[in-house]
């Protein structure tokens, strides 16, 4: 910490207020996975049905993100650290608040994603593995990234030039090689009830 004198201030309306009043806890669900896995997809489609169901739930996007807060960050390894980190400390902020934040970003560092896990309370962090094999994910590539990285126009380009350590230990896995987004989803509501995150579907 760069400054002294800093106090912390215990907030009035603590979390466990707002859930009640919600009717559903707050968490971050984290969706990791190569690009073109389906994490946007499946963190979009989630809160737009989450959002129909009455709960509050909030996406947090890579390009979003670099877009403002984190504009002044690159790609250098330490960059890519910063920029999970203040996502981290953001997702806190917003769980506090009350919110299902939905993060999609490919955090391809076992260590990161466990920083993130020590970050947070016991229970507010959800991995999901968002599972795909390279060639599938190369073979959709919406964003032309795959094609480009094959003729070696990006330099470090995860799953391929440089490392995606998979999850040992996620609370969710989703095989989207398989699994319409639909049924991705089903899982995930399902774990959100089973553990009581959510009350029940309407
Ligand atoms: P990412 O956010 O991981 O980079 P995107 O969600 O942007 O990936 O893109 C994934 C692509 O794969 C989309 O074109 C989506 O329609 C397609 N897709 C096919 N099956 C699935 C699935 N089960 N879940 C999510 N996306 C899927």
């Amino acid at each position: 910490m760069k400054q002294k004198d800093i106090f912390w201030h215990d907030p009035s309306v603590k979390a466990k207020d707002r859930w009640e009043r919600n009717g559903h806890k707050s968490c971050l669900i984290w969706f990791t996975g190569l690009s073109a896995s389906g994490k946007s997809t499946i963190a979009h489609a989630l809160s737009k049905e989450l959002h129909r169901l009455n709960a509050n739930s909030y996406v947090l996007d890579g390009d979003n993100v670099r877009h403002g807060l984190n504009r002044d960050l690159g790609l250098s390894p330490e960059d890519r650290k910063e920029n999970i980190r203040r996502i981290g400390e953001v997702a806190k902020l917003l769980i506090d608040a009350g919110l299902m934040v939905l993060a999609a970003f490919i955090n391809p560092y076992r260590e990161n994603r466990k920083k993130i896990r020590e970050l947070l309370n016991k229970g507010e962090y959800i991995e999901v593995y968002v599972r795909c094999p390279y060639s599938e994910c190369e073979r959709r590539d919406p964003k032309g990234l795959y094609r480009k990285a094959k003729k070696g126009e990006i330099k470090e380009f995860t799953g391929n030039t440089a490392p995606y350590e998979e999850p040992e230990n996620p609370e969710i896995v989703l095989d989207t090689d398989k699994l319409s987004p639909e049924e991705c989803m089903k899982v995930i509501f399902d774990y959100l009830i089973e553990n009581k995150y959510l009350k029940s579907i309407k």
